[in-house]
């Protein structure tokens, strides 16, 4: 028998998996892919996360320093940092690693099987892994859930499973460009409505083209592409596109008897950017932590369990909040009114204000927006767009308010 089956060897099931067995906990990792990590993602973490989880230094394929915010009207606003702060990453040989150093400190991956059963009971835990027509079944002291986007296992696993307004779906491409430099990022309703499209320039001429919303896309995508095409921003499609969900909130309970629940599968993503690597990483060794401690008292239940829920609360709560209503609010707006947003932002010198600031993270976004609405001319101009606006700015005010006193 295992001390812990994890499901998942993406970013957070790697990390969890590294840091049980590091303790030197009998760990086994599951996952149907065989190439590791190679999963619909564009590879953009903040600095911060570079710096905790470092990538080698063969898995960074530029450090971004600058980009470009298209309005809806087509103006064009370009902001740059002295210092880098966010890094592009070839995203599947940074996973890849860290699985690799998983297993080199002692877990057993198996790679192939799909594991299409969980049944958890006072003794252990048995998931059943099926690989064609082959079945088998592996058991073990703890279950860790790091499956994914909408994993059916959360719910088999005796949890409640995300909420039904809780996701978004991504669309990307893999395209060539002409002379884009750095990272673009494209706001209105015929590109994404409720939220915005990019275009990452990775090395040579290659670069990924994407559109994300919590709204039906509808022909978006190819409106994106054809429309970057014309404007001579790409000039070929090389693969693609394909589409995958992005989780929104958080699960209302991200732990149960004899399982702790990381990453995607457990809905902790950047509600913003829809960057989950991070969190997925930090929730993973988060579970780590208490899933070692919980092994060492052999006290497994979920009371026990519940301290890793805390734990990622403390570290990246009150970010899901803010950055959900901030999500809620911008969704509210309409075309002209961000264009006047963006028109203030950098008229005024605001833009400096807030982006060239501390509170400015890639990693962190609660600051700077809380910033933004305390802002006296910024926090008038969202009140001045109407009731729905004005009530999303007190909405966020108060979750910034409380998150702190809870904090
Ligand atoms: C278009 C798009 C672009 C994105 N860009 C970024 C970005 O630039 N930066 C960023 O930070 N985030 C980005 N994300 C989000 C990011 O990819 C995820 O948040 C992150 O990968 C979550 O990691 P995870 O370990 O929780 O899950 P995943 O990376 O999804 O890993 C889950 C693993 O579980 C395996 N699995 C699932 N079910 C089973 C099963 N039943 N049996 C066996 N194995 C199973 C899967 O094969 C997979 O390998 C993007 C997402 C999308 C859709």
């Amino acid at each position: 028998m295992y001390d812990a089956i994890v499901v998942g060897a993406g970013p957070g099931g790697s990390m969890a998996a590294l840091r049980l067995s590091e303790r030197g906990h009998r760990v086994a990792v599951v996952d149907w892919r065989h190439d590791i990590g190679d999963k619909l993602c564009t590879g953009i973490v903040g600095i911060e996360c570079g710096r905790r989880f470092p990538p080698d230094e063969g898995h960074v394929i530029r450090e971004a320093k600058a980009a470009t915010i298209v309005s809806p009207a087509g103006r064009r606003y370009s902001i740059e940092r002295r210092e880098p702060h966010a890094l592009i990453i070839d995203r599947v040989s940074y996973v890849a690693a860290l699985a690799r150093r998983a297993e080199a400190a002692g877990a057993e991956l198996i790679l192939g099987p799909r594991v299409s059963r969980v049944e958890v009971s006072d003794s252990d835990v048995s998931v059943t892994v099926s690989c064609g027509k082959g079945r088998d079944s592996l058991s073990a002291r703890l279950l860790v859930l790091a499956s994914g986007f909408g994993s059916p296992l959360v719910r088999a696993a005796g949890l409640p499973n995300g909420r039904n307004d809780g996701y978004m779906t991504g669309v990307q491409a893999e395209v060539i460009v002409d002379g884009v430099e750095d990272t673009e990022v494209y706001l209105g309703e015929r590109i994404a409505p409720g939220s915005f499209g990019w275009l990452v320039p990775l090395d040579g001429s290659r670069a990924l083209a994407g559109i994300v919303s919590r709204k039906r896309l509808n022909g978006h995508m190819d409106r994106f592409l054809s429309d970057l095409r014309s404007d001579g921003r790409v000039r070929e499609v090389t693969k693609g596109p394909a589409r995958w969900g992005i989780p929104l909130r958080p699960a209302q309970r991200t732990y149960a008897d004899r399982v702790l629940v990381v990453g995607d599968a457990a809905g902790l993503v950047k509600p913003t950017t829809g960057g989950g690597i991070y969190y997925a990483l930090l929730s993973g060794e988060i579970a780590a932590e208490t899933a070692a401690e919980a092994l060492s008292a052999g006290d497994l239940s979920a009371r026990r369990l519940r301290g890793y829920e805390r734990g990622w609360k403390a570290v990246f709560g009150r970010e899901l909040t803010v950055g959900y209503y901030a999500r809620m609010l911008y969704e509210a707006l309409r075309d002209d009114q961000i264009d006047r947003l963006q028109s203030e932002l950098w008229s005024s010198g605001l833009k400096d204000d807030l982006i060239d600031q501390r509170e400015f993270s890639f990693d962190w976004h609660g600051g700077v927006i809380l910033k933004a609405l305390n802002h006296r001319r910024l926090g008038a101009l969202f009140r001045s767009f109407g009731p729905l606006t004005g009530a999303f700015v007190s909405r966020l005010t108060r979750a910034g308010r409380q998150t702190e006193s809870s904090a």
